[in-house]
């Protein structure tokens, strides 16, 4: 039976230990290490029973535990501590305070962070994966970086299924129901409205504070049931209630966000809305659109066009059908948001082809994700060099503080920094001179922890506490291979079994339950994990989440990523294997492909040019193999005295620290979404808006005028001198320009000149730091330096310019001379 009125009994907490609740409240426990060791002091049952869930634990503590616990002056002593570390977290000023002191004031006042999954900690389950975990930790980093930011995310009535696998190895998912009242999430009470296809739901807005960031979830009956279930429509729904009833939940709330940052296509129809408020505030739609897109940022996390959202026609008339109205267009030009001209045959609606549109800001999750991206979309901006289509990268960074193991964590603080989360280079570069012993001490008391937890999940005699530990866990897309390794099982089995040089692999990771390849993949490594000779050996570890992968972090010695090149958009759980002094053996793909030195893990040779890919795939075998056991294997088990560490294999955990330490936190990588987006969409959106939108008016009419009148311009006339020269030469340049009835402000014609290949092409041109400048008899004059030796070649070209534009190339206007 349905309860009719529903409220929420706090624990007994005496009144001397009150603080424990608000403790508990805040999920900034879940990086607080001494108040996790605090709570489970407290009572070990009751942290054990949780599941090492605060409130949930309070909550079965008796009355008369409590009285006794009341009584010990160490346990309030701590409590009192633990409050003012909370306090001091919450308050004080941190980088972005101190940028301000330092710097003068920002311009950004609030970002909102919209994504349709949050991985904060296990004990919250709403996350499947890397998008979810990178979300959470943008978050947590962000607190830490006293960023004002929000978060607007789902409320998943079952979160993600949990994995269990049956007597063949086949995949099976459960979806118990959660128990929100331990996850530390409070009812604002706000309500907002969403008509769904003709039907009114009723959102309702919850919050969860993580650490100074308030994260608000929406739970609509019937939609947000579970994480990425159900079929393309259940999706879209989910999609409207997260970006249309987040912008809603907002305004509820009394938020004016300024920048509206969209982690992934899903969270893409905010843009809608706030076009839709604009519009009811009096502006046109081109209007609206100028005076949202200025502060939206819009992340992309996939190279892979399979998985992008997209959406039928029927799908967007049946739901949006209605709204269009509201934005003042016609249902096609809603859905051309969603479409590209070069691609006519492709019906869909395409929200990353929107999020592009309708956000001033964009970036992949990596620098190759980035280039990648670029020739991905290039079509979207047909006249604009792949080099400068504007999408940017931003690279990946994990949160620190809740991934490293305690002993790490003790080798960094004395070997690096006392903050050594985010420390600079300098500071990193102490990691050459920390104790080998302490670092070997620290890796084995993770490696057995591991162990052990194997051995009581699969039984004794599973796995060694001093042999080489190999980690992959990631979800089991095709393909990231999983099962590369085991395409020659002989090879593999002598690795394994090699007399003197072991290793053992551990194994993790979820298959999206309507994927069978991926099911089938890890059907393959249980029955390989099963077989009699090799099962102490090798093992696949059920319901990967966020503390199997803690512990694997911690207790792995080498972390293989072997997916195909360049489908790994980024990859962080190879980031948080490095701070941990696990070594990378990867594919250079994603992040490693940026930050490999050749010296700070091992690359898997790429053979991403052979055509075949199942050749292709054996080739990348072979490297692997090859590494395993010419490399690894030797490396970790030379020079060991009887308990000492293998010297060669420390010295290259020490480099792996120096070189990846100061760019793989999330503490960078939120530093950098300030300084490189927030920043400058924040002052841009208040450009635009300033004065009731005047200049969001202004701009909409202008781009219109200069799209009416582009196709007219021309470049009519170049000269300049072309006879041999020198490098360090400066040669003027005068030019010719159609206007086509633009006046010349509303241009910049720019020099583009560099070093020329056979066919004449510029190969990477620069451009003359001062464009052409219009002089009085009409033609355009300047001059530019030439650079290196060698064949070489000048152009130039126009762009429209107008100080309002986030991007030079951003109506993808560019006329070149012929
Ligand atoms: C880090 C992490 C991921 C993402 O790892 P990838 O390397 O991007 O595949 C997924 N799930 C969990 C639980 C993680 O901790």
């Amino acid at each position: 039976m349905r309860s009719v009125r529903q409220f929420r009994v706090d624990p007994a907490v005496p009144k001397i230990l009150a603080g424990l609740n608000r403790l508990a409240n805040n999920l900034h426990w879940c990086w607080d290490r001494e108040l996790q060791q605090l709570f489970s002091d407290l009572h070990p049952n009751a942290w054990e029973q949780s599941g090492h869930q605060p409130l949930a634990m309070l909550a079965r503590i008796s009355p008369a535990e409590w009285a006794e616990l009341a009584l010990d002056s160490q346990v309030v002593t701590a409590v009192d501590n633990a409050v003012e570390r909370l306090d001091e977290a919450l308050t004080s000023a941190r980088w972005f305070q101190t940028k301000v002191a330092q710097h003068g004031p920002s311009p950004l006042d609030l970002v909102a962070y919209f994504s349709p999954e949050f991985g904060i900690s296990e004990t919250v389950p709403q996350y499947s994966g890397g998008l979810g975990i990178l979300a959470g930790d943008h978050l947590k980093a962000s607190s830490d970086l006293g960023i004002p930011l929000v978060a607007i995310g789902l409320l998943y009535a079952e979160g993600y299924f949990r994995q269990s696998l049956d007597a063949d190895g086949w995949q099976q998912e459960r979806y118990p129901l959660l128990d929100t009242a331990g996850m530390a999430l409070v009812n604002t009470g706000h309500q907002v409205q969403i008509d769904l296809a003709g039907e009114t739901v009723t959102v309702s807005v919850w919050r969860a504070d993580v650490g100074r960031i308030a994260m608000y979830l929406l739970d609509a009956p019937g939609v947000t049931d579970r994480l990425y279930g159900g079929d393309v429509e259940h999706r879209l729904r989910q999609e409207m209630v997260l970006g249309i009833g987040g912008v809603r939940a907002l305004r509820a709330l009394g938020l004016a966000p300024q920048v509206f940052h969209t982690n992934e296509g899903h969270a893409g129809f905010l843009a809608f809305e706030r076009i839709r408020e604009l519009v009811a505030s009096g502006l046109s739609f081109v209007e609206a659109v100028e005076a949202s897109r200025a502060g939206g940022v819009f992340t992309t996390h996939t190279p892979v066009p399979a998985g992008i959202d997209r959406f039928p026609r029927e799908l967007i008339q049946k739901y949006f059908g209605s709204y269009v109205a509201q934005l003042g267009v016609s249902f096609d030009q809603l859905m051309a948001i969603g479409q590209r001209a070069d691609e006519p045959d492709e019906t869909r609606f395409n929200m990353a082809v929107m999020g592009l549109r309708l956000s001033a800001r964009a970036n992949g999750v990596a620098a190759l994700h980035g280039a990648v991206s670029r020739e991905m979309f290039n079509g979207l901006w047909p006249t604009v060099p792949v080099s400068e289509v504007p999408i940017g990268s931003i690279t990946n960074g994990v949160h620190a503080h809740s991934w490293i193991s305690p002993e790490m964590d003790e080798v960094l603080r004395r070997g690096v920094h006392g903050v050594w989360d985010g420390a600079d280079e300098n500071s990193w570069a102490q990691a050459y001179s920390i104790d080998h012993s302490a670092v070997w001490a620290a890796r084995s008391a993770g490696r057995s922890r591991l162990v052990d937890y194997v051995r009581d999940r699969m039984g004794d005699g599973i796995l060694d506490p001093d042999v080489l530990t190999i980690g992959f866990a990631r979800r089991f897309a095709t393909y990231k291979r999983a099962t590369l390794l085991l395409s020659r099982p002989e090879r593999l089995k002598r690795l394994l079994l090699d007399p003197h040089r072991p290793m053992q692999f551990v194994f993790a990771g979820k298959a999206h339950p309507a994927d069978q390849p991926g099911k089938e993949m890890i059907q393959n490594i249980e029955r390989f994990a099963r077989e009699e000779d090799v099962r102490h050996r090798f093992v696949f570890l059920p319901d990967y989440d966020i503390a199997v992968a803690r512990l694997m972090y911690h207790g792995c010695d080498v972390w293989l990523n072997n997916p195909r090149r360049p489908q790994e958009a980024c990859g962080t759980s190879g980031m948080k294997a490095a701070l941990n002094g696990v070594l990378n053996c990867s594919i250079r793909d994603g992040w490693w492909d940026e930050w490999s030195d050749g010296e700070n893990g091992w690359d898997i040779v790429s053979a991403d040019d052979d055509p075949d890919s199942g050749r292709r795939d054996q080739r990348e075998a072979m490297s692997l193999f090859g590494l395993l056991e010419q490399e690894i294997a030797p490396l970790f088990y030379s020079d060991i005295g009887r308990h000492d560490a293998p010297k060669g294999w420390v010295d290259k955990m020490l480099h792996n620290w120096a070189t990846l330490g100061p760019k793989v936190t999330a503490s960078r990588m939120v530093r950098d979404y300030v300084t490189h987006l927030y920043e400058p969409a924040a002052a841009g959106s208040a450009a635009v808006n300033a004065h009731n939108s005047a200049p969001a008016r202004d701009l909409a009419s202008w781009k219109q005028r200069v799209r009416i009148a582009w196709p007219a311009v021309r470049i009519t006339g170049l000269e300049t001198e072309s006879v041999p020269g020198r490098a360090g030469d400066s040669r003027p340049v005068r030019a010719t320009v159609d206007l086509g009835g633009l006046q010349v402000g509303d241009v910049t014609v720019q020099i583009l000149h560099g070093p020329i290949d056979n066919a004449g092409a510029l190969i990477e041109p620069s451009v003359a730091q001062v464009p052409l400048t219009a002089t009085d008899d009409g033609t355009w004059a300047g001059e530019y330096v030439v650079g290196s030796p060698g064949a070489y070649g000048v152009t130039l070209r126009v762009l429209p310019t107008h100080a309002l534009l986030a991007n030079p190339v951003e109506l993808g206007l560019v006329t070149w001379a012929d």
